[in-house]
C-alpha cells in the first residue's frame, strides 16, 4: 500500500530524492536528511506501516527483512566493530514525526547522543 501523503511513499515512489545506500525488493536505506550522528540511516518497508507496532503485528516476515537491511546497512557503513544503535520512535509523544514505519541506524553516538 502507498500512501499519497507520505513522505517515505513519496521516496519510494522517486516523487522526493534522497541519498540511497541500500535497497532490497521490500526494504529502502536512505541517509536521515538531518543525520544525528556520524551515520544516521534510516531503513523502511517500501510497503506503508505507520509504525513498527503495526509493521511487526501485520507482517512479520517484513520486519524481519527491515532488521536484515539494518545489519546489511551497518556492515557496509563500517559500524558493527565500534558498535551502532537501532531506535524505532513510535507515537508523536515520543519524537516519531514521520509516520511511515522506520529504523534510525545510528553510528558513533551514546544513548545521549555523545560522541563514542
Ligand atoms: P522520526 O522523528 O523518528 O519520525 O524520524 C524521522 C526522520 O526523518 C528524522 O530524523 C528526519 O530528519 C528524517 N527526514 C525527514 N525528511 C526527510 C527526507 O526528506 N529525507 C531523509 N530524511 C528525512
Amino acid at each position: 500500500m502507498t500512501v499519497a501523503d507520505c513522505l517515505f511513499c513519496r521516496i519510494v515512489a522517486g516523487e522526493i530524492p534522497a541519498t540511497v545506500v541500500a535497497e532490497t525488493e521490500r526494504t529502502l536505506a536512505f541517509r536521515d536528511i538531518a543525520p544525528k550522528a556520524p551515520t544516521h540511516v534510516l531503513v523502511i518497508p517500501k510497503e506503508h506501516y505507520a509504525d513498527v507496532a503495526s509493521l511487526a503485528s501485520d507482517n512479520p516476515a517484513l520486519a524481519g527483512e527491515v532488521l536484515g537491511t539494518v545489519a546489511d546497512v551497518a556492515t557496509a557503513e563500517g559500524v558493527v566493530g565500534e558498535g551502532f544503535r537501532v531506535i524505532f520512535n513510535t507515537g508523536a509523544s515520543v519524537g516519531q514525526t514521520v509516520f511511515h514505519a522506520h529504523a534510525h541506524v545510528l553510528g558513533g553516538v551514546d544513548m545521549d547522543g555523545d560522541l563514542t
